[in-house]
């Protein structure tokens, strides 16, 4: 059998309370079969983790975390630590968005401190990679992309226990997804990277996200060297994400 795909939800700042509890009924009505070709993920605000954890366990979802703080406790008003999102009951953390680059400043080196933070609370890490609008127009994609793989990836690590998500920053919450033939270059691109670090070439996964929705996923996820999904907007709602999973699925 193939590598297992993990298609995974990023529901950034959104999301409360009651919209939870209607997720979850909505996804338990969509008669979720477990299978073994892929493994489900959804990534709540910090607020609905606790909340959400137990009913998603049951239907078979995993749950993670947005990000998490490089130490493991300590006078860090507002943050939180790779440990206590796997005492909420995380699997998962994702490091390095492009938002939290952007908007929190986050280096290469910070994402790699919270990525072996992450590794060492016994969470997978979603490192997340991706060039800007300009970087692309000025040929320098491939580059930029190497480099914070370089210099966020902790070296060696088993590759199994991280995955990497190539989510060009241009294509984020934009509509308009990468194209195919754009998304396997820098998938093979950051494959040779990854297995280089890792010292396995074929270890590990690689996700693809931005704009990718239910009318693009299929294409999308068909793609050789591409092992699952990060979905932003299109988690929010379980019957858009479930149209995803189908689509990992067909
Ligand atoms: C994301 O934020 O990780 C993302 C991929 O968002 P969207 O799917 O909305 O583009």
């Amino acid at each position: 059998m193939g590598r297992i795909m993990l298609i995974a939800g990023n529901w950034k700042m959104n999301g409360s309370r009651a919209g939870a509890v209607n997720f979850v009924q909505a996804l338990a009505a969509l008669n979720l079969v477990p299978r073994p070709e892929y493994a489900l993920l959804i990534c709540p605000p910090a607020t609905l983790i606790g909340q959400m954890a137990a009913p998603l366990a049951e239907l078979g979802v995993r749950i993670g975390g947005q990000d998490c703080h490089q130490d493991p406790n300590g006078a860090f008003t507002g943050d939180i630590s790779a440990s206590m999102l796997a005492d909420l009951g995380c699997g998962y953390v994702i490091v390095g968005h492009s938002e939290r680059r952007a908007l929190h400043g986050e280096t290469d080196h910070m994402v790699r401190a919270k990525a072996r933070a992450a590794l060492a609370a016994g969470l997978t890490p979603i490192i997340c990679v991706g060039e800007t609008w300009a970087e692309r127009e000025a040929g320098r994609a491939a580059a930029v992309v190497s480099a914070q793989l370089e210099g966020s990836v902790p070296d060696g690590v088993d590759p199994m226990r991280l995955v990497v998500a190539y989510e060009p920053v241009w294509a984020i919450g934009s509509g308009r997804a990468a194209t195919v033939d754009d998304i396997a270059a820098m998938h093979r691109v950051i494959r040779a990277g990854f297995g280089g670090k890792c010292g396995d070439p074929e270890g590990g996964l690689i996700l693809y996200g931005g704009s990718v929705k239910p009318s693009n996923a299929a294409e999308i996820l068909a793609l050789d060297l591409v092992d699952g999904a990060l979905i932003g907007g299109a988690s929010l709602e379980a019957a858009d994400f479930m149209a995803i999973v189908d689509a990992a699925a067909a």
